[in-house]
């Protein structure tokens, strides 16, 4: 670490020293990168990552959950580090945080519930909802089959305004067991015209149970309910559905007095693709889904480097990196996120760091911002871009990392580590995406991985992180990714599978793209609009 050196470059003796390590520096690089970014790239190491990581990812701090008590302590650790580099506080009045509200809606598991011919059930007493909508309907209910059963325009009418109940999922999938086919039945629906409610019949045994699919559900973070940015129009509160899962014990109460069963139904459904609706009149049903919204406050946290230019100085380069993971689960088992993104925020203080060990200050001024919110939707990095504290347009790049400790993969496959996924870094400007590969072959020389900055790729990962904001906007951005593995949004993401050296090296290359965009004597040419 070399910050201590900062306070000290005027003395003879550190002089002498400094001279004599960037000469040393350049020996080592094949080809010759910037004398003057060389101390800044030999401070980035995998020891002080792995130190910030370990922090980051610890039992104290909770799985950094946005606007809970461990997000801010994460919060607190990074402004502590922005402060100890001597960077310039320029969020809320004069201080590392830009804070923002939220609005959190969740189900009121206390007053939901579920009255079948006089008798309440509990909200996850065999049923559950997942639609963030306050309603309470009483209505007649209609048996439909599978959820892609099409019904002729004469029987549309007649369901419209019933409670729609079918079996889980399309019938095409009815037999499949695979977890790829489990999710297309998971999230598989209908709308029908004039219809407020679709109840889904679970399976009896199997990962496609009641129980199970509550497991499922509450592993994706459904049963802590929506975060958006406070006022923001739309998502997914307006929903005009209330969709419901619905045990076959829950199911087979509807069907009392019916002298069907939910075996049979399920056997007729399947065996007829024109299947007709039965209308369960003998079911009385009333369905309240109470929903608590409350605003809570989380924060970004943005540390300043002025830049040395007096022409420059007012354009800003930006690095990156969501510190805000996925917290715990109803059963308190935590979600480290160490890869993600304990990596990039690590990352992040590295080049804070090196910025701030080496002797030559950057043109242009350079702005370090860890955002939260990103798992919510990239909600910090969506409040920064509107409330940016330097001008987007003067907003010259935006260099982002998230997920950079660990081997995705298809590199598994390859036994291969010396790689990065760069995503986005000729969509603006490809004069980026040119400083980006010198950087890479005057440095660290990994094989830059241009797989994922197909928009048309399936996991969509362009879309997926915080530099898509500023892209938005306009702004050039690469962001840096390692890839998606087995312990992806899973407690076991932790920070002892992450390979520190590995990501030393792909810190000193987001580093010195970023100081050369810095250091440019004109503005980073932007590609010719479409
Ligand atoms: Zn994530």
């Amino acid at each position: 670490m070399f910050s201590v050196l900062r306070n000290h470059t005027g003395s003879i003796l550190m002089r002498f020293i400094l001279a004599a390590f960037l000469f040393l520096s350049n020996v080592a690089f094949c080809q010759s990168s910037d004398p003057s970014a060389a101390m800044g790239i030999e401070s980035i190491t995998g020891t002080d990552l792995r130190k910030h990581l370990f922090i980051l990812a610890s039992d104290s701090m909770a799985g950094r959950e946005t606007s809970m008590p461990g997000q801010q302590k994460a919060a607190r650790y990074i402004a502590g580090e922005f402060q100890r580099l001597g960077l310039k506080p320029v969020g809320d009045s004069n201080s590392f945080f830009q804070r923002y509200d939220v609005e959190v809606s969740r189900i009121n598991y206390v007053s939901s519930f579920l009255t079948i011919n006089g008798a309440t059930t509990p909200w996850g007493n065999g049923y559950l909802s997942t639609s963030l909508k306050e309603t309470t309907i009483t209505a007649p209910v209609a048996f439909v089959g599978y959820t892609d059963n099409k019904l002729d325009p004469a029987m549309k009418q007649k369901i419209a305004g019933h409670i729609i109940v079918s079996i889980l999922g399309p019938r095409n999938r009815a037999a499949d067991t695979t977890s790829e086919g489990f999710m297309g039945k998971l999230f598989a629906t209908r709308r029908d015209s004039g219809s407020f409610v679709l109840m889904t019949i679970t399976e009896d045994t199997g990962r496609a149970s009641f129980d199970a699919i509550a497991t499922t559900l509450g592993s994706f973070g459904m049963d802590k309910g929506q975060m958006r940015l406070k006022g923001a129009a739309g998502g997914g509160f307006q929903q005009q559905l209330l969709r419901v899962y619905l045990s076959p014990t829950r199911a087979e109460e509807l069907l009392k007095g019916s002298g069907m069963t939910v075996a049979t139904l399920r056997a007729k459904a399947l065996a007829d693709s024109a299947f007709t609706p039965v209308f369960l009149k003998n079911a009385a049903v009333t369905i309240a889904n109470s929903v608590i919204r409350e605003t809570r406050v989380a924060e970004n946290v943005v540390g300043f480097l002025e830049g040395s230019d007096p022409v420059f100085k007012d354009q800003v380069v930006v690095y990156t990196a969501h510190f805000d993971h996925l917290g715990s689960n109803a059963s308190g088992v935590i979600f480290y996120g160490a890869d993600d993104d304990g990596s990039g925020t690590s990352t992040v203080l590295e080049i804070a760091e090196a910025y701030a060990a080496n002797p030559v200050k950057p043109k242009r001024s350079v702005l370090f911002m860890t955002v939260s919110g990103e798992e919510k939707g990239l909600l910090g990095s969506s409040y920064y871009v509107q409330h940016p504290i330097l001008p987007l347009d003067k907003t010259a790049a935006n260099l982002n990392t998230d997920m950079v400790g660990r081997i995705g993969y298809s590199y598994q496959k390859k036994s291969d580590e010396n790689y990065v996924y760069v995503i986005g870094s000729d969509k603006i400007s490809k004069e980026l995406d040119s400083l980006l590969t010198s950087s890479n072959a005057e440095t660290v020389n990994l094989h830059l991985d241009y797989t994922y900055n197909d928009e048309n790729d399936p996991n969509r990962f362009y879309f997926r992180s915080d530099h898509y904001n500023f892209a938005k906007n306009g702004i050039p951005v690469v962001f840096f990714f390692t890839g998606e593995h087995q312990d992806y949004h899973k407690p076991s993401d932790t920070p002892d599978k992450i390979l520190y050296d590995r990501m030393a090296r792909i810190g000193r290359l987001i580093y010195y793209t970023g100081w050369k965009v810095a250091q440019l004597d004109h503005p980073l040419a932007k590609n010719p609009a479409k």
